[in-house]
């Protein structure tokens, strides 16, 4: 099975050569996690996690690390608005992000690494990249020199000038070179600090993908991954940390030699802003009763390297999809089967799944259940229940829609915080037989 892939370095659909056929190494950029993801966070997730499959079905073994950040001045910012320590405050909105990626239907990376727990690291490559002629110190922070790397950029073609707008860094005196970056940076007494050869302080943000990276899959690795939006600076500046630290000045793939980057998501045709008031995260569609293989479904529906549009209607047509094809699943005794060709060639052609998803109507309309369900877990969909999915189970009564009603009001009061009010509601609902669950795909409920 040959797999064909967009590298952003080459600028071109390449034929996929791992470097190693027996073991496949996958890094994708994973989240700051000082609040609860939006949905742009989790288009990322479900793209790499359908890599992550497509990998695992073509080779025997496949490592995909993605990292948690975990300290940044935006974390230590809400920390101490909220009178948290970071540790907690981390600890938190890392459960909930794994959470959310579950009721994605994502399997989890194999390996998480946190940023803290891998300081050593960082400090070692600092040591090497100053030892190198590549950083130095100053006023107790370390700052990587642009200008000791000339192939600097190559990733995102922008110019030098491009490069210093773009590093939009307060004005530095102690820079040699407006285009250089931090790489440590100083801490004052009560902000989160390690001590290093440098003085206190802690991290810049790139240096820990670096890092990490090097640590769990060894240099150079197969695949690297992460939002178009990372592009520059942050992937720009991990490839010339981990390239010049080793000596690599002018092979820009000896730090990841395939990069692939999802494109931008907005909401209703307009960037996502807290500010805008179209933020949409996955738990607050989860709390409304869209279920997370409706999200995963509808973030596949456009090809992972255009922009999407994340719409109501998208929402709508992904439900009534799936919808579909469970009715097809429910009708038929669904037996095993390998995965139709048709579906693989179009995963495996820079992961098509607009055709892939063309293809699953193709086979609806076949009839071929069997093919249908063997398809939809090489992209984590249409592997639940179809009795539970359709609501078969406890919903065939004629009174449905006041219950469903009632379920849908609890859901909105929970989201209010109003507990009072959402408890009374289960009682209620209990109180006329219905004993109501929460699940991960929502609340389900039958008479007990
Ligand atoms: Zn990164």
């Amino acid at each position: 099975m040959q797999l064909r892939f967009y590298n952003s370095l080459t600028r071109s659909k390449d034929i996929f050569t791992p470097l190693d056929a027996g073991h496949v190494r996958l890094y994708a950029c994973g989240p700051t996690v000082y609040d609860v993801a939006h949905i742009g966070n989790f288009r990322m997730a479900v793209v790499f996690d359908v890599l992550n499959r497509l990998l695992r079905h073509v080779y025997p073994r496949v490592t995909y690390v993605s990292n948690i950040t975990d300290v940044d001045d935006k974390i230590m910012i809400a920390a101490s608005e909220r009178g948290e320590d970071i540790v907690t405050l981390t600890q938190k909105y890392t459960k909930i992000y794994n959470d959310d990626l579950r009721s994605l239907k994502c399997e989890l990376p194999d390996i998480q690494p946190r940023a803290t727990d891998h300081i050593p690291q960082m400090i070692k490559l600092c040591e090497d990249l100053i030892a190198r002629g590549h950083a130095y110190v100053a006023e107790g922070h370390v700052l990587f020199h642009v200008p000791s790397f000339p192939a600097y950029g190559g990733l995102s073609g922008r110019s030098r000038d491009d490069q210093i707008a773009g590093a939009r860094v307060d004005v530095a005196p102690y820079k040699k070179d407006a285009a250089d970056f931090v790489l440590w940076k100083p801490s004052t007494g009560e902000q989160v600090g390690w001590d290093s050869p440098f003085g206190r302080g802690r991290p810049g943000w790139h240096i820990e993908c670096s890092a990490m990276a090097e640590a769990h899959l060894g240099l150079p690795f197969d695949i690297h991954g992460g939002g178009a939006d990372l592009k520059f600076p942050h992937h720009e500046n991990e490839i010339a940390q981990s390239c010049c630290a080793h000596g690599h000045t002018h092979d820009l793939s000896h730090f990841a030699k395939v990069w692939i980057h999802n494109g931008f998501l907005t909401v209703e045709g307009e960037k996502m802003s807290k500010s805008l008031g179209n933020f949409t995260t996955a738990q607050d569609l989860l709390a409304k009763g869209v279920k997370g293989e409706v999200i995963r479904y509808a973030l596949l529906a456009g090809h992972y390297r255009q922009p999407l549009d994340w719409t109501q209607n998208g929402v709508h047509q992904a439900k009534a999809q799936l919808d579909k094809f469970y009715k097809l699943l429910h009708a038929q005794e669904v037996l095993e089967a390998d995965i139709p060709h048709t579906v693989l060639e179009a995963l495996a052609d820079d992961l098509n799944t607009p055709k892939v998803i063309a293809e699953l109507n193709a086979l609806y309309n076949a009839g071929d259940a069997a093919g249908l369900k063997a398809a939809g877990a090489l992209i984590g969909i249409l592997q639940d229940n179809p009795r539970a999915w359709l609501g078969l189970d406890n919903q065939a009564d004629g009174d449905a829609d006041w219950i469903t009603d009632l379920i849908n009001a609890r859901a909105a009061a929970k989201k209010a915080k109003d507990f009072a009010m959402a408890d009374s509601i289960r009682a209620e609902l209990l109180n006329q037989g219905i004993v109501i669950e929460d699940t991960k795909d929502g609340t389900l409920w039958r008479r007990g």
